[in-house]
């Protein structure tokens, strides 16, 4: 039968590579959980509630005025984040909101929402859901659970290429620290902090290749 697989990881590991491409191959549901935390970073700066002041209560004020929605691109056949009804999956994939998003993944309010939106969308199983929590807080009884890892450096680099090719006026530095600032937030915040299930497999994937590391976690999947 079908079953839940779950995706965790520091940040440009390449899970989100690795889950849609098992997916894909299994014909699951695939969930990108920070598309989802990064569309509510993006209302939040466009309404002022992030930026040179923060204004968090007035934030979670406005939750339940946040509309979050995956929609296939009917092109490319890819889920593409809607906020309220307008396609947001360029804009929340920019420094502008990388800058930010850690902050407001920290806020409990934004993080039981956007949990249970995800324990909705995987209620049926067939689903691959890429997170940092979704093996510990989201899927806790999910029957495989992946924990992505490489060098900070490998995954900056990955990071900044995407945006480059994206036309972003971003320096490696920049990315690299962003990349582990959010790590560091990510894993030393109170509520959800990003950690390893006891239960998932690890892979570090800093000098494997994508054909190899997807063909050992198929083999895993098929099991
Ligand atoms: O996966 P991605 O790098 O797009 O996630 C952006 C940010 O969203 C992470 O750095 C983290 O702060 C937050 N996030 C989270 N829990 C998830 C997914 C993402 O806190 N399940």
């Amino acid at each position: 039968g079908k079953i839940t697989i779950a995706v965790d990881g520091y940040s440009s590991t390449g899970k989100s590579t690795i889950a849609k491409r098992l997916a894909t191959a299994l014909g699951y549901i695939y969930v990108d959980t920070g598309a989802m935390y990064r569309a509510v970073t993006l209302y939040a700066l466009d309404n002022g509630y992030i930026g040179t002041k923060d204004d968090i209560a007035g934030l979670v004020k406005e939750l339940p005025k946040i509309k979050l929605k995956f929609v296939p691109n009917k092109e490319t056949g890819r889920s593409e984040m809607y906020l309220n009804g307008e396609n947001v999956e360029q804009e929340i994939r920019t420094m502008k909101v990388s800058r930010q998003v850690s902050k407001v993944a920290a806020i409990g309010e934004v993080r039981t929402k956007l949990v249970e939106m995800q324990q909705q969308m995987g209620k049926d199983k067939g689903i691959v859901m890429d997170g940092r929590d979704i093996g510990t807080v989201v899927f806790p009884d999910a029957e495989l659970k992946l924990f992505m890892t490489a060098s900070a450096e490998i995954r900056a680099t990955r990071r900044y290429k995407e945006l480059l090719e994206k036309g972003e006026n971003v320096t490696f530095a920049e990315v690299l620290k962003n990349v582990q600032e959010r790590d560091r937030i990510d894993s030393t915040r109170s509520i959800s902090p990003l950690k390893k299930a006891k239960d998932a497999i690890e892979f570090d994937n800093s000098d494997m290749g994508l054909e190899e590391q997807f063909e050992r976690i198929h083999e895993f999947a098929k099991r």
